[in-house]
């Protein structure tokens, strides 16, 4: 697929899935504008290893204001925003009468709101261009829920929801709006439950088992490279007619 010429924005893209279909988008000709923290050098170098033109900008993704720029900034670079890929997410464990109350509002901003923000923000010069390609990552989490995930489960239920309202907005023209509903993969978000379960699992390797066997069946993780081969699937010509879906790539974890 060549996707030269076009811009890719994906948020939260330092690290694990965003970075995975950062490489896919750039290898296929995108320019990219990454964004998040961590090692962003480490990213924009991988990124730009693999072609086009790389560029990063540190918005915080549970502030309007920074999102804001954030799109600004990749208009100014590059002339707008083509591809818009919502991926920064974040994870908290805790059973709902115990859920802190500023991580909810957290799970909530960066989760489900900045998608909102960087859509209403990014689409009207999609419109203008009549070609865009919306991609929301959910979870499986968006389709099914968990104990202990209250926040995250509304918010990824929430941006299943969004992906269908603007789908709908956007269906007789050239913009399309899905979402990617992937069950377990292991990065830095997922290792951290790992860690968290392995003094009561006795140790990492069977945490790491008992993750996987409790929900998904392939008993492997997804990974980011099988997530970007998905995203750049969703900005085919091929894909046009796919409108609203809620695409699960989870090892079976929903056909149970
Ligand atoms: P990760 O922790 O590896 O990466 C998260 C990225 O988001 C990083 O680049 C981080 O810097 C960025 N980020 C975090 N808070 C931010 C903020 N306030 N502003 C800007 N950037 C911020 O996690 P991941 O597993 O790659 O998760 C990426 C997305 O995929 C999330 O939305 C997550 O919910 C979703 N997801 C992950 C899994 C999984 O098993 N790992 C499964 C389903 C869905």
């Amino acid at each position: 697929m060549n996707l030269q010429g076009k811009t890719a924005l994906v948020t939260g893209s330092t690290s694990g899935i965003g970075l995975g279909i950062a490489l896919k988008l750039a290898e296929a000709g995108a320019n990219l504008v990454l964004n998040g923290f961590g090692d962003v050098e480490a990213a924009i170098a991988a990124v730009s290893a693999h072609g086009g033109q790389v560029r990063h900008h540190p918005a915080d993704m549970s502030k309007p204001a920074e999102i804001e720029a954030l799109v600004r900034f990749a208009e100014e670079q590059f002339g707008g925003v083509d591809i818009l890929v919502n991926n920064a997410g974040i994870q908290h464990v805790a059973p709902v009468e115990e859920f802190p109350v500023e991580r909810w509002d957290s799970i909530i901003a960066i989760n489900l709101s900045s998608a909102f923000h960087t859509t209403r923000l990014a689409l009207p010069g999609m419109r203008t261009r009549n070609w865009g390609r919306i991609i929301n990552i959910a979870s499986a989490h968006g389709l099914a829920a968990s104990a202990g995930k209250s926040a995250y489960v509304a918010a990824k239920h929430g941006l299943v929801g969004l992906t269908k309202s603007v789908a709908l907005e956007t269906a007789t023209t050239g913009v399309t709006c899905n979402a990617i509903c992937p069950g377990w993969v292991l990065t830095p978000l997922v290792q951290k439950q790992i860690n968290d379960r392995a003094a009561a699992a006795g140790g990492l390797d069977q945490a790491r088992h008992n993750l996987l066997a409790e929900k998904q069946p392939s008993l492997e993780f997804v990974t980011p490279e099988q997530l970007g081969a998905l995203a750049l699937f969703l900005c085919s010509d091929a894909a046009e007619q796919v409108r609203g879906a809620a695409w699960n790539m989870d090892g079976g974890w929903l056909a149970q």
